[in-house]
């Protein structure tokens, strides 16, 4: 838990999010600024910074997500119409939360490449 982080916050409670799945090694919630008509953070419990953070002993934890990600989308309705995941990379990807977090975006369709 890094006391400064605030994924590390919603994962606590501290901070309220519209969570949708909580397990033993990831939360879901929904964006607070959602870009299409589904658009849900899937995060590790466990703070990592960002992709290049993520260590050898992380390798379960990160296929993890992809599985509770594909298992929303599933119960969103998007698994025919197709979906997007997208984790951004520091500066250039524009990532603003330094605690990794896949996005699970779908409901629309999205362009490529992407802006
Ligand atoms: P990034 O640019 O780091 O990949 O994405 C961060 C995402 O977190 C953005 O889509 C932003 O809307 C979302 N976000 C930022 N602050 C909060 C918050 O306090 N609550 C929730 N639910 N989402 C947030
Ligand atoms: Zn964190």
């Amino acid at each position: 838990m890094d006391e400064n982080c605030l994924f590390c916050r919603i994962v606590s409670g501290e901070i309220e999010a519209k969570k949708v799945h909580e397990d033993a090694l990831s939360v879901a919630f929904e964006d607070i600024n959602p870009v299409a008509p589904v658009h849900i953070l899937i995060i590790p419990r466990k703070h990592i910074a960002t992709i290049d953070d993520i260590g050898p002993d992380d390798t379960e934890l990160i296929g993890h997500l992809f599985q509770v990600a594909r298992n929303i989308a599933r119960d969103k309705g998007l698994s025919e119409s197709g979906y997007r995941l997208v984790i951004n990379c520091k500066a250039d990807a524009g990532q603003l939360v330094f605690h990794v977090h896949l996005h699970l975006t779908g409901g629309r369709g999205f362009t490529w490449p992407p802006g």
